[in-house]
């Protein structure tokens, strides 16, 4: 009897989605005792979607949070990308779940199965390394002694919490606890915004794992575009997602 793990997934409509929810869904139909929530910033569900969720008899929910306009018809700087998804993830747990822990996991990164082994048994907020990330290639707690010394991140900007997205998982007790907490549609500053609406949490409290962060469980890898150099008949592709 192992608690639930409630996997938050945001997702949009692009050529690659197809791709990095199949790689996500394989790796979680490996997963005891998971929920998936996979969230469409789009106003209508995508039939892809809809039919490799049903395909890979996962437990899950497919809802839709689309940007706000006011973010989507910015033309200056990131957008808030994955946020109003993300928050609507939290209101389903909110609603629907009561012990377990919750993660939020991107379509497009690359996870170990050990990283969910690890994570179930948080008890409040842990932490551990994400690789591919920045210049410097990793953002990690730095663990000295097996107690919490400061983060490892190629932008601190100012940050209580400078780690990156995949880089947590939260108690949904924890989060039951705190009814204000959400993440803010600031860019660069979701994590550190989320966490600090944790609070009361310090970073020394964090649950340090993946063997006092010296393991990477988890990559921010990203799918790079290629422009199809001539003509497809699209029309004849069933698992192609077209812009
Ligand atoms: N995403 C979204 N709407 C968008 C752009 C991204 O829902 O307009 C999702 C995307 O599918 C991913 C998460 O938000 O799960 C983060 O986006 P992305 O991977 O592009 O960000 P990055 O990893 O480059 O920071
Ligand atoms: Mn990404």
């Amino acid at each position: 009897h192992i608690p639930p793990l409630y996997i938050i997934t945001p997702t949009y409509r692009r050529p690659e989605q197809l791709a990095e929810l199949t790689r996500l869904a394989h790796t979680l139909m490996l997963t005891p005792n998971v929920h998936w929530l996979v969230i469409e910033d789009a106003q209508r569900k995508t039939d892809l979607v809809t039919d490799l969720l049903e395909r890979t008899g996962l437990s899950y929910d497919h809802l839709l949070a689309p940007m706000p306009e006011i973010y989507k018809k910015k033309k200056k700087g990131p957008k808030p990308r994955g946020v109003s998804n993300r928050n609507k993830g939290l209101n389903w747990i909110r609603q629907n779940a009561k012990n377990g822990v919750l993660y939020f996991a991107d379509d497009d990164n690359t996870y170990d199965l050990q990283l969910f082994k690890e994570i179930r048994y948080t008890k409040q907020v842990s932490m551990f390394p994400v690789g591919l990330i920045t210049k410097l290639g990793i953002s990690s707690p730095i663990v000295r002694n097996g107690k919490f010394d400061g983060f490892y991140d190629g932008w601190i900007a100012g940050r209580k919490f400078p780690v990156d997205m995949a880089g947590f998982a939260v108690s949904v007790k924890f989060l039951l606890d705190r009814p204000k907490a959400g993440m803010p549609f600031k860019p660069g500053f979701e994590e550190d915004g989320f966490l600090k609406s944790l609070e009361p949490l310090e970073p020394y409290e964090l649950e340090l794992l993946a063997e006092n962060c010296t393991k990477i469980w988890v990559w921010h890898t990203q799918a790079k575009r290629n422009e199809p150099s001539q003509p497809l008949d699209f029309a004849k592709y069933n698992n192609t997602n077209l812009v």
